[in-house]
């Protein structure tokens, strides 16, 4: 959807100095600094440091002796919204008016392709990255949908033993409620009482770029915002009901406990992350390798989770669609492994990053 605001300038537009084009690869973040007024920010990350966007820009703009009506929004739902908008400006210099396309994704490229070879030390708003709250990226996305069993590895290993055709079958999807289930890199599940069966699940987080109803799968990949690491915590035990209206397998109850869907800690632009489907990714458990595949691996890809899901609902910008895990699951394992208080799980994507999360007893929740 294309968005045109009529903003005027009171400055003209001179000719861009620095390149607004991506050619220098960078990854986003939501952030928090202690004693900083409107935390959290949107980041930037560059080498090891995270830049605050918005006064990155406004840095780069009287660097360049520029001004603009274009602001960078804080949150990163709205940045994903507005990143490709088009907007009518009305240049001093220009009285007829003119558009600029992708005018948020262009500001970002110039922050990066500026600072990227700069010293970032003496810069107020260039942070050390172990020195700032890396948050969940989207807070919150306003759908999380996950792919069940939608790694060959995985499935084999859970018992399938027949073919899959990706045009010709459907995919097994269910939702996570993003606000109760989405926790920051590095924040604790806490497993619930009784629930002894934990199991990890590393997982590809695709991210939705724009509105996206009865896309078909040619196209799916235009409506890809980038990608980021999604755990899926499942619960392996608990989920048969026995009742007499329901029983069958209970995916909400196994699925969607508290917390358990950590996120983050980056997103990578899709246009820095070209082909989903050859990424190395790696489930450690206290340090030992759990899993170890690549999205090549995926029973349907990305393409088509897209084109079906947008198939039944409109999947919106900065929605999450968790699309599934590789073989090497606790519970597939002889004897089964399951997660307890103390253990750490990490989930390290290629060209991403690593999203930790450390286990504790309920009892440790604070109230
Ligand atoms: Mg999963």
């Amino acid at each position: 959807m294309r968005v045109v605001l009529v903003i005027i300038l009171f400055a003209a537009i001179s000719a861009a100095a620095v390149s607004d084009r991506p050619e220098t690869p960078f990854k986003l973040a939501t952030f928090e600094v202690q004693g900083r007024p409107h935390s959290p920010r949107l980041g930037m990350v560059l080498n090891d440091r995270i830049l605050d966007v918005n006064e990155a820009g406004d840095y780069l703009l009287k660097k360049t002796g520029r001004k603009s009506a274009v602001m960078l929004p804080d949150d990163m739902r709205l940045l994903i919204e507005r990143y490709t908008d088009t907007i009518f400006v009305h240049p001093v210099d220009h009285p007829g008016g003119r558009e600029l396309t992708a005018v948020y994704a262009r500001r970002l490229y110039e922050i990066a392709n500026y600072f990227h070879d700069k010293k970032l030390d003496s810069l107020p708003f260039a942070y050390s990255l172990d020195t700032v709250h890396i948050a969940a990226p989207i807070k919150y996305p306003y759908n999380l949908l996950n792919m069940a069993a939608n790694y060959w590895t995985h499935a084999r290993e859970m018992g399938v033993n027949k073919d899959v055709d990706q045009d010709r079958d459907a995919p097994f999807i269910f939702a996570k409620s993003p606000r109760s289930c989405i926790v920051d890199p590095g924040a604790p599940f806490y497993i619930p009482e009784g629930r002894d069966r934990i199991d990890w699940e590393g997982e590809l987080a695709v991210i939705i770029g724009k509105p996206a109803f009865h896309v078909p799968k040619e196209k799916a990949l235009d409506y890809v915002f980038g990608y980021s690491i999604m755990y899926d915590v499942s619960d392996r035990g608990g989920r048969k009901r026995k009742d007499a209206i329901f029983q069958g397998p209970d995916w909400f109850s196994g699925k969607s406990l508290d917390g358990a869907a950590p996120f983050g800690p980056f997103i990578v632009p899709k246009e820095f992350m070209t082909n989903p489907h050859d990424i190395h990714i790696m489930t450690r458990v206290n340090g030992v390798v759990k899993q170890d595949g690549n999205t090549s691996d995926m029973i349907y890809d990305v393409e088509h989770q897209i084109a079906y899901m947008s198939s039944i609902m409109t999947l919106y910008p900065g929605d999450v669609i968790s699309s599934g895990t590789m073989g090497g699951v606790g519970t597939a394992r002889k004897p089964p492994e399951y997660l307890k208080r103390g253990d750490v799980v990490e989930i390290s994507i290629d060209g991403i990053g690593t999203l930790k999360t450390p286990m504790k007893a309920m009892s440790e929740r604070p109230k």
